[in-house]
């Protein structure tokens, strides 16, 4: 126990050691940060919560236009932190918790270097300043705990003393870890090299989640790995996640998701679950970053009665339940979507452009966004689906006129509105390049035109994407 205590305070005393006592005038002993690639010294003082000319004044004489990659930085404003200062970019699978006891950082440290309130603030992709501590440079082993495993159980399994992982960790007592907790251990020589940083629990080999990070209008594509056979279920935010098996000899999965073009921008809840044939089940709860789209804003001026969004409240919930219904199984493309249209470069209005609809000759306003991409050319012209599919839909709607609607399996929907001409029928197949109809300008439009949507898991996303990678 004494032993314990005289470890903690060392550690402690690595962090807030009393600063050394400088001549008088010498510079005061400030917290250095090392200039990384990308780096400018803007980004820096703002990262830091200082003013330019803060950082400047602390740096005298720097040019600031003589920044150099390894160069050390001096950071103010710090009082009583010394050292180096590094950035952690949080993974998928850290957790304020397993970073405190990785880095053994001490928590008010942490939340005075990165200004948070709260644990639930970070997210994955979110850059944490870390004092580099010893533990930091250690190599280390992650270990998560099986169900029911208790943290005497781990030591025992792994060799180790209880109170070196309670110490370690920071345990007040080797029984205070909870269900699934990941836990560090001082890496022995032999399995140095094989050190994750990102504390999984045991099942999983792999996470990944892109873009990083999220934003409106993205498909998000969650890759996983696991070590056997497993059955998945995540939820990301309010959409609730389907995973298909990638490759089944290598236990690999994916999951698309659209993520909502006028989703608020902010912090979303991320878990996803595997459960084992033996019903042994292993969460990973985090937190992810959606960011605005940066989509444009554009204001109509449409007749009046085109205002009630009622207009379209039914056409729409029809619409909807089409593309949500339990998903295909089958994934039925391969590869990057072919162009549908003609013109393949030319498009008049692009995905995500925020719409104010103003009622000509009232003050009638209606706030939307554009849920797809409209191309050049007009009446007459071929449409071809840009994948194989099977037809779910093919007829007159009063809003979207002459439609289709193609399901390419895993959820994903492709949809074509305004057609003159419509040469498929529900039930269907079509291939990659098939003509599915021709451009024209029926339903709400003002003039003839394709406009082509894709779903991804009930969501409209930026098709464009789609015409320029590979999903998954
Ligand atoms: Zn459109």
């Amino acid at each position: 126990m004494k032993k314990a205590w005289l470890l903690l305070l060392l550690f402690g005393g690595l962090l807030f050691a009393p600063q050394a006592a400088s001549a008088q005038g010498d510079p005061p002993d400030l917290p250095v940060y090392i200039v990384q690639p990308g780096d400018t010294l803007y980004g820096i003082a703002r990262y830091f919560g200082l003013t330019l000319d803060e950082l400047l004044a602390a740096n005298q004489p720097l040019d600031p236009n003589q920044l150099a990659v390894g160069q050390e930085i001096r950071i103010p404003g710090l009082e009583g932190v010394h050292g180096v200062l590094s950035t952690h970019t949080v993974a998928l699978g850290e957790s304020y918790r397993s970073l405190l006891r990785r880095y053994q950082v001490d928590e008010t440290l942490i939340r005075r270097l990165n200004r948070i309130a709260s644990p639930t603030e970070l997210y994955v992709g979110y850059a944490l300043i870390l004092p580099e501590t010893p533990a930091a440079a250690a190599a280390v082993d992650a270990v998560a705990l099986s169900p029911g495993e208790t943290a005497l159980e781990l030591a025992a399994s792994q060799g180790r003393s209880p109170w070196e992982i309670s110490l370690y960790n920071r345990l007040p007592s080797p029984s205070r870890i909870l269900p699934l907790d990941t836990l560090y251990l001082e890496a022995e020589a032999a399995t140095a090299e094989e050190t994750s940083p990102a504390a999984l629990p045991a099942i999983f080999r792999q996470v990944s989640l892109a873009p990083q990070p999220l934003y409106q209008g993205a498909t998000a594509e969650i890759l996983i790995q696991t070590q056997e056979e497993v059955q998945l279920a995540g939820q990301l935010g309010e959409y609730r996640l389907h995973f298909f098996p990638l490759d089944t000899s290598a236990f690999s999965y994916v999951s698309l998701q659209g993520v909502h073009g006028m989703l608020e921008p902010g912090i979303y809840p991320l878990s996803i679950t595997a459960r084992t044939a033996e019903g042994e089940e292993f969460q990973i709860q985090q937190r992810v970053l959606v960011a605005d789209g940066g989509y444009y804003s554009e204001t109509l001026l449409v007749p009046a009665e085109t205002i009630d969004p009622d207009t379209d409240r039914e056409e729409f919930a029809w619409l909807y339940e089409q593309v949500t219904r339990p998903p295909t199984p089958e994934r039925y493309w391969d590869g990057i979507f072919a162009n549908p249209s003609y013109f393949p470069d030319c498009f008049t209005s692009r995905y995500g452009t925020r719409r104010l609809y103003k009622g000509a000759g009232t003050d009638l306003t209606y706030n939307g966004y554009h849920s797809g991409l409209d191309f050049c050319g007009g009446e007459g012209l071929p449409i071809s689906a840009p994948a194989a599919g099977r037809v779910i839909f093919s007829g007159p709607l009063t809003i979207r006129g002459n439609a289709t609607l193609i399901d390419h399996g895993w959820g994903v929907y492709t949809g074509y509105w305004h057609q003159s001409e419509t040469y498929v029928q529900a039930g269907d197949w079509v291939d990659t390049g098939q003509l599915i109809g021709r451009v024209g300008g029926t339903g709400r439009v003002t003039g003839a035109h394709l406009h082509w949507e894709v779903w991804v898991n009930g969501v409209q996303v930026n098709p464009m994407l789609w015409l320029q990678r590979t999903f998954p």
